[in-house]
Formats: structure tokens, sequence, C-alpha cells
């Protein structure tokens, strides 16, 4: 059941999506639904066997739990209301409700509760590799985001916090070895911590430019966080310049920075962009450097709101006396409004900012001296950018796009508290468990590798992880002899526990080396009547060009596979 495709799916946006589709590994069903073909469940099921012994090596144990999950669960913990539209929700014939699982933390939490009675069963890590249900809003790119997909959920249970550092550590290790083993290069790197804070929520991330999340790096100090997270220093104050005094002019129909930058033909970081927020519904004003953007998850940590979205618009003419677009940190209407501001703006003068008056904005503002930004309200509010200073060690970041294949996340007591999971300590008092969850999505990763390892001709699976290791090409099978040798050499691979596939197609050579390079097999062993009696088979590794195609003797061919399979040193990444 393998056939290959001449054309990309008109849905494909990116690489990794065409060549699924083409090269055969999955049939899109619907959108974001997907029938997994037999090359592509290979490749699958070598992924989840290496996460598996991975899993097992660092002591977790494999449960499976119920895809469909009863209301109940989902209330206890509160999220049957906070998880919204993206969780699919049915009803069985008794009009019980339900969810199909988008994770597990609930169920996970109801069952060690019932199983965890004292402090001697702890730590205690179990996994399950289950498929998840996600309405997301836009599925897109194939199996990287789907609206069911297969993932490994691992959740740790500790008898404190402290003692849950070690659970979370084994896991991130685990997970190194996971991504190195398939293939992959991962980037840990740090990403929100919610409400428990400290350094205990990593990503790993796959970079691609397809990838839908920001990463800042730094080279001088090894920093590594999601761009929600990460942190900037300020850059240096420039010389207070004097201005005059504020003066407002009209700027007629001009409401983005673009807009009014070009309407008064000085650069956008010549603004003040002012927001006004609603932060567990009290309105703030947010002000940033024009060329820049907000980072809500910076905001909300700063405010410590729970919530922060954009306020409405009537909040918005209320407060400050104008609509968006036309807003500014001076005189805003309503005097008691909480102004905040990025911390580049310390010591700003002759600025623009919105005059709280539609089509009009105010020029030669100092913010010290004229706008109602109270001391102290200065903040790393913005968004990092390439080239911003290393909040760790000053120098410049990169930001380069991830695509997150894993997440390992320290939880507290979330859900333990909500559950009332509690242990017996010593002195047989209930204590509530620490928590973490672990997440791999197992078919991102899959596609993962893919996007990280193609040329123009195909997929170039890393053997780990590769429908078969080696494809043997049989140029004419009914050539006796040819035959013959080919399915030799399968059985003599095969002995030594190297997964091939012949092609015995009556097809053309020309044929057949397309789908052999399409798929991907990481080895190609061609089989013909002509270069048999010449010396022997072709040996050619994917990643080679032809001029590195090896001539072997038929009876060396296993020894020439297997050099072809051993990964090259330089790959090895190390486990730090
Ligand atoms: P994202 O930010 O990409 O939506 P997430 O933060 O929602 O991911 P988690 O809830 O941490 O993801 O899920 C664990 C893993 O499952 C993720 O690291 C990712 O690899 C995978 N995953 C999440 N959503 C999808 C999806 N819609 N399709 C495929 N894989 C997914
Ligand atoms: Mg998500």
């Amino acid at each position: 059941m393998i056939q290959t495709l001449r054309e990309d799916p008109g849905d494909a946006e990116i690489d990794s999506h065409k060549l699924l589709v083409r090269a055969g590994l999955m049939k899109k069903v619907a959108g974001g639904l997907y029938t997994y073909l037999p090359l592509g469940m290979r490749s699958l099921n070598k992924i989840q066997r290496i996460i598996r012994e991975e899993m097992d090596r660092a002591g977790a144990q494999e449960i499976v739990m119920p895809i469909l999950q009863p209301a109940e669960l989902w209330k206890t913990s509160g999220r049957w209301e906070s998880m919204g539209p993206g969780m699919f929700r049915l009803k069985d014939r008794a009009a019980h409700d339900y969810a199909l699982s988008p994770t597990a933390e609930e169920m996970v939490t109801d069952v060690v509760k019932s199983v965890v009675s004292s402090y001697r069963q702890l730590p205690l890590t179990v996994y399950q590799i289950q498929w998840k249900f996600r309405d997301e809003i836009r599925p897109r790119f194939g199996l990287m985001r789907s609206k069911e997909f297969l993932m490994k959920d691992a959740y740790s249970f500790d008898t404190s916090l402290e003692a849950a550092d070690a659970s979370y550590t084994a896991m991130y290790r685990a997970y190194r070895r996971v991504f190195e083993r398939c293939g992959l290069k991962a980037y840990p790197v740090e990403a929100d911590t919610g409400d428990i804070g400290g350094k205990f929520s990593h990503e790993f991330h796959v970079l691609a430019d397809s990838g839908e999340d920001g990463i800042a790096f730094c080279d001088g100090c090894g920093y590594a966080a999601n761009l929600e997270k990460a942190e900037r220093r300020a850059a240096a104050a420039a010389a207070a310049a004097e201005c005059g005094a504020p003066e407002t002019i009209p700027t007629p129909g001009a409401k983005t920075i673009e807009q009014v930058s070009k309407f008064m033909g000085v650069p956008g970081s010549a603004f003040v962009k002012s927001l006004v927020y609603s932060a567990d519904g009290t309105p703030v004003m947010v002000c940033l450097p024009g060329d820049r953007d907000v980072n809500e998850v910076k905001l909300r940590h700063f405010l410590g709101a729970k919530k922060v979205e954009l306020a409405d618009f009537d909040t918005v003419l209320r407060v400050t006396g104008a609509n968006a677009g036309s807003v500014g940190p001076v005189r805003p209407t309503d005097s008691s409004l909480r102004i905040v501001a990025d911390f580049d703006l310390k010591g700003a003068s002759g600025c623009i900012v919105g005059a709280n008056r539609d089509g009009y904005h105010t020029k030669n503002v100092d913010l010290a001296r004229d706008a109602k930004i109270a001391v102290g309200d200065y903040a790393d509010l913005a968004i990092a950018r390439d080239g911003d200073a290393c909040a760790k060690c000053g120098r410049p970041l990169a930001v380069k796009r991830g695509i997150e294949v894993g997440h390992v996340f320290k939880l507290g007591v979330k859900y333990t508290a909500a559950f009332n999971a509690v242990y017996k300590n010593g002195n047989l008092e209930d204590q509530v468990m620490a928590m973490g969850c672990y997440g791999i999505g197992v078919s991102r990763t899959m596609q993962a590798v893919i996007e990280q390892s193609h040329d123009k001709d195909g997929i170039i699976w890393p053997p780990s992880v590769a429908p078969f290791q080696v494809c043997v090409c049989l140029l004419d099978p009914s050539d006796d002899g040819a035959a013959k040798a080919a399915f030799d050499l399968e059985a003599a691979l095969e002995a030594e526990g190297i997964d091939v596939i012949v092609d015995d197609r009556a097809e053309r050579p020309g044929v057949k080396f397309k789908d052999a390079d399409l798929i991907g097999f990481p080895v190609r062993v061609v089989v013909g009547a002509k270069g048999l009696a010449k010396g022997g088979v072709e040996v050619k590794r994917r990643r080679d060009d032809k001029t590195k195609t090896v001539i072997s003797p038929a009876a060396e061919a296993v020894a020439a596979v297997k050099a072809a399979l051993r990964p090259d040193g330089a790959e090895q990444l190390d486990f730090n």
C-alpha cells in the first residue's frame, strides 16, 4: 500500500507537509485529520519506541487513560469553562457531558490520588502515548497543528515542590535523549512558568523558518527563551534632548503609527505607542517605543493579573477621551488611569504621543516632565527582538523561528490541590502532592524530522526513525539472478536487525530511484544484472550525492550497508 504522488497537495504550505503526502506517509481525511499510511505508521511507531525506552529508562511507568473524559473531572479543576471552544465536547445517550482529551492532568490526578496514600509511594511518574484532540483555531501545516494528534504525556507526583525538581530534571534529560535519538536537533528553551516562577518550564524547539514560535538565543551566555518570556536589558538611555513645550497638531485619518509617521515624516521610533489594556477588568495604559510590540505575558506578570486583554472600544474612549490610535499618556480623561511603560522609554523626550483627542497627536513630549507615569512603572514590557541586549550578559540576542516538539513543566499543586490529591507524610499528616507535566507531540515530531531533514528530491530520514532503513532497488525483477541476489541481501540485512524493503515493481529504474529519494530511505542498494557482472551492487546514502556511491561486491554488501547507516560522530549531541 505504497503510493507516491508527483504533485504537491494544494493545501500544503510547508515542505514537510508536502513531503508527508507526496511520499505516501499519510492521507488527508479532512482539515486537521489524517490517516497514517503504512510507511508513516512505521516511522511513528519507531518514534514511539524510542520515547517508551527513554521514559522507562527515566523510571516512568506506562499507563493508558481513556480519550473520553467525564466532564466532572474538568469541572473539579475549573477547566470545563476555561478550556473554551478549543476542547471537543460531547454527550452520551443519558445526556452526560464528556470531553475528548486535549490533555490529561485532571484524569491522571484523579487516578494517582486513588492509588497513592503514603509518602512511601512517591515519587511517581506515569506516562501514556495517546491520541489528543484540540479544536485548533487554525489547523495547518499537516501534523504540526492538527485536530487529532498523538501525544506522549507524562505526569510526575512528589512529596514537595523541592522534591519535584528531581523528577523534572529526569524528564528534561530523557527529552534530550529522545530527540537526539530521533536524529533531531531540538533546543531546550525557557518558557513562561505561569504562577510557579523559576526556571521550571522548558520547551524543546526544532529550528525552522516555518516555526510558529519566536526564540531568542544569546551566543554570549547560552540563554535561550521563547519570545513570550525572553528578557532583555534596557537600551542605554540617549542623552536627554532639550525639547520645547508640547504642541498638539492634527493628524487627520492617520490611525496607526505607520500612517502618522508617514504623515509627519518622522520615524516610528520617535513615537510612543499607547494601548489601553484591561487587567482583570481594570483599565491600564501601556506605553512603549513606537516600533515595539507589547509582550502580554510580561505585562500580566508585571501587573500581577490573571488575565490581560486589549480593552474594548467603550472603555478606551471613556478613560482616555479618544479612540484607539489617538490615545497617549498625557492627560487622559480618567486622571486615575494607571500608566505603565516599557523601560526603554525612561527619560524619553521629544516624543510624539496620541493627544487623547481623535485625529490629533502631541509632539515635543518629555515623558518625565509631561506624562502622567508614576515613578517605578517602567519595566520590560516589550517583545524582545534581534539585537536586543541579553538580560543575563548584555550580548545581543538573535531571534529564530522554532517548532515546539516537547514541553516540560513544573506545575506545583494546581491540580493536586483541586482534587485534594494528598498523601500521608511520616507523621501521618495529609500533604498535597507536587506535580509536573511533560508532553511530546509524537506526530508533530515525525513531521519536524522531515522539516529539518529534506532536500528538493524528498525526505532524508535519520536511520533511527526511517520507515525502512534500506531500500534494495531490484532493477529488473524478471532477471532471476539479480532477483536472487536482491532477496538474499534482504534476508542477510534482516538477520542483522536492519529494516529493508525491496522495490521489485515492474517500473523503470528512474521511477524507482525517484521514489526512493522521495520517501527518503537512508540507504539505497541498486541490484542489477549488469552491475553484478561488473563487480557487485551500488550502495548509496540518501544524504550523499552520487559521487559517493560505493560499488560493493555482493558478498560484502551487508558490511557496506552497515557502514553507511552508522551516524557520523559530528552529529552526536551531548547531554549536559
Ligand atoms: P502549541 O503552542 O504549539 O499549541 P501547546 O503549548 O498547546 O503547543 P502542549 O499542551 O504543551 O502544547 O502539548 C504538548 C505537545 O503536543 C506540544 O509540545 C506539541 O509538540 C504537541 N501539540 C500541541 N498541539 C498540537 C496540535 N494541534 N497538533 C500536533 N501537535 C500538537
Ligand atoms: Mg496549543
